[in-house]
């Protein structure tokens, strides 16, 4: 069985990003950028299973421009087969990425899709949902732990104040929790290895998806500023305190 796994490229976690001076965008310029962490999440599990002999191939796939090649070789240094860059200058929302992947799998014919649970640059949580839906598949979201078996994945899924396990009937797409493993650190040795292996690159177009935005941005602000703490003497004074600001009754 072959599994794909939709990685994207985002600011790195470790970035503080701010608003762009006219609020039209975040200012990412210049930022370093990484790959999105439940994505790596989501290679190191089509990792494992390829390590266990569940699967016979790992095909790693991205959205975006040729810049994006950077997280197809750090997938390729975990140990993924395959990467694909499907290369496209169209800032793209997440039903245009479903649909795009759905042309992917059309031609890549897996048995699992692995996607990350959201994307930390836009956290819309959205593109798991629809590529399963578009495609009429069985689907898994937030899942923190993973075994196939047979025509079946058992899931268990992160859900309010506890865990749900199921099970879906493969083909299915799956999206990756940060607790369904701790991801391998990739060695130089790794990465060197890596620039050996293909990476095939696709025009947008040539999938012939609409990609066209649904969504206008209107405005990205800063959170406000935290307001400076102050120094209590005693409890009984941060117990006023907190009675004054309506914290506590
Ligand atoms: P989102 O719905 O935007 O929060 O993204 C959820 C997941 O969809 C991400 O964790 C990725 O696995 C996948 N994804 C989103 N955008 C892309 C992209 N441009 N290329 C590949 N995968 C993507």
């Amino acid at each position: 069985m072959k599994i794909l796994v939709a990685i994207k490229r985002v600011v790195d976690p470790n970035v503080q990003v701010r608003a762009l001076p006219d609020s039209t965008d975040a200012d990412i310029a210049g930022a370093k950028m990484s790959i999105n962490p439940f994505d790596e999440n989501a290679i190191e599990e089509a990792v494992r299973l390829k390590e266990k002999g569940t699967v016979t191939e790992v095909v790693a796939v991205t959205l975006g421009t040729s810049a994006s090649q950077d997280i197809l070789r750090h997938a390729l240094a975990m140990g993924a087969d395959r990467a694909l860059l499907v290369e496209t200058d169209v800032a793209l929302q997440p039903l245009g990425v479903a649909k795009l992947l759905k042309a992917v799998v059309e031609r890549e014919q897996p048995g699992l899709v692995l996607l990350g649970k959201q994307a930390i640059d836009d956290d819309c949580g959205q593109t798991g949902q629809m590529l399963a839906a578009l495609l009429g598949t069985a689907q898994a979201t937030f899942v923190s732990a993973l075994a196939v078996a047979g025509d079946e994945a058992i899931a268990t899924r992160e859900i309010e104040g506890g865990t749900e396990q199921i099970a879906v009937k493969l083909p299915a797409v799956l999206t990756a929790d940060l607790r369904l493993n701790e991801p391998r650190f990739v060695k130089l040795p790794n990465l060197m290895m890596a620039k050996k292996k293909p990476i095939e690159t696709l025009s947008a177009a040539e999938l012939n998806a609409d990609i066209a935005p649904r969504l206008a941005q209107l405005k990205i602000s800063d959170p406000p500023a935290r307001a400076p703490g102050i120094k209590v003497n005693s409890v009984h004074e941060l117990i006023t305190n907190l009675q004054k600001e309506g914290v506590l009754s």
